[in-house]
């Protein structure tokens, strides 16, 4: 690991501040990515601001009915939390779906959003990788892409976002409060967080440098049932294949609305709202479900080992269209 200057910020603005004193800082809290990402000296920042001790490890309740949910909250803390437990399972659930107890005790709601490919190239320092050294090539694209993209990838970079709490998020609309080393705030969309690889496949998100998220707000919660589905290769400790958040409100059997985020496709959670429109006021059944696939795997592309996880999501979003659509 390479030498680093350490410090420990109390407030939010403390933190800013270290940002802007120090360029190359990393902000710190979980540690339960950066820590290995540093070891192998992908991530080598100069200076570490320790955020643990920031007051940001609170859930509120909105006066709209939403939840605003601090940075710090531990994965644990939020998948546990009553309100978020009934009004918002398809979080919770996605929580619970993700990493082991012992790191859900330790990730923060902030650093989930920041965690970084699980691409085997990416942590493979012998390896050419264009996001870990741009301009190197992509290993994967001719490697064994088994766990890879097969939507809005690019000749760059085929890896995929590995959070599930990202994709529950995504269906959930959140939004992400941040400050930046000068001290300004922002909201920044979920949908317009991360992003995909295109020729600078380096850049996860669109945070700029040294912008600490302070908070996530959840709107009030939607109508209709939540799911959420992770097909993985172990029943536990293990980054999904495919996944898919569902929320669906029917009456019926007639669809009213339909909100569809998935993981495991693309470098970003991946939502279709198109093929959410396609299917309000359809009667639920398997030629909806179906088109709904078709709709949101329109241009999906395999790289040879993971050319499986196409027909693997279709399976998996008609299966939870069925299951979250009560029969009338
Ligand atoms: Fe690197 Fe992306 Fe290619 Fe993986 S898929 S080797 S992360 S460029």
């Amino acid at each position: 690991m390479k030498a680093f200057s350490y410090q420990r910020a109390d407030t939010p603005a403390h933190a800013a501040a270290a940002a802007a004193a120090h360029p190359e800082a990393k902000f710190i809290a979980g540690g339960t990515n950066l820590l290995d990402l540093m070891k192998l000296r992908i991530e080598q920042p100069a200076h570490l601001v320790d955020i643990n001790r920031l007051p940001l490890d609170r859930i509120e309740a909105l006066p709209d009915g939403g939840l605003r949910i601090g940075a710090m909250v531990r994965n644990s803390d939020l998948a546990a939390d009553p309100r978020v437990r009934e009004r918002y399972p398809v979080l919770s659930r996605a929580l619970l779906a993700g990493a082991s107890p012992q790191l859900r005790n330790k990730a923060s709601t902030g650093g989930n959003l920041l965690q970084r490919t699980r691409c085997y190239y990416f942590y493979d320092t012998t390896q050419p990788c264009n996001k870990r050294e741009p301009g190197s090539g992509c290993s994967a694209l001719q490697g064994f892409n088994r766990i890879h993209a097969v939507l809005g990838q690019s000749e760059h970079c085929i890896a995929v976002h590995p959070s599930d709490m990202a994709v529950a998020m995504r269906a959930l609309d959140a939004r992400i409060e941040t400050l930046s080393p000068q001290g300004a705030q922002r909201v920044i969309p979920i949908a317009d967080f991360h992003r995909l690889p295109g020729a600078t496949p380096q850049q996860d998100t669109n945070l700029k440098p040294g912008e600490l998220i302070t908070a996530v707000t959840l709107p009030p919660a939607p109508p209709g049932v939540q799911l959420y589905r992770k097909v993985r290769d172990r029943a536990s400790y293990a980054f999904a294949l495919v996944s898919v958040a569902a929320i669906v409100d029917s009456a019926g059997g007639r669809l009213r609305s339909v909100r569809l985020a998935f993981g495991g496709l693309a470098h970003k959670p991946w939502r279709v709202e198109g093929a959410e429109a396609a299917l309000a006021g359809a009667q639920a059944g398997d030629a909806a479900f179906k088109a709904a696939a078709d709709a949101v795997l329109r241009g999906a592309r395999g790289h040879g080992h993971n050319d499986f996880k196409i027909p693997l999501a279709r399976r998996t979003l008609q299966a939870v269209l069925a299951d979250a659509s009560p029969r009338s």
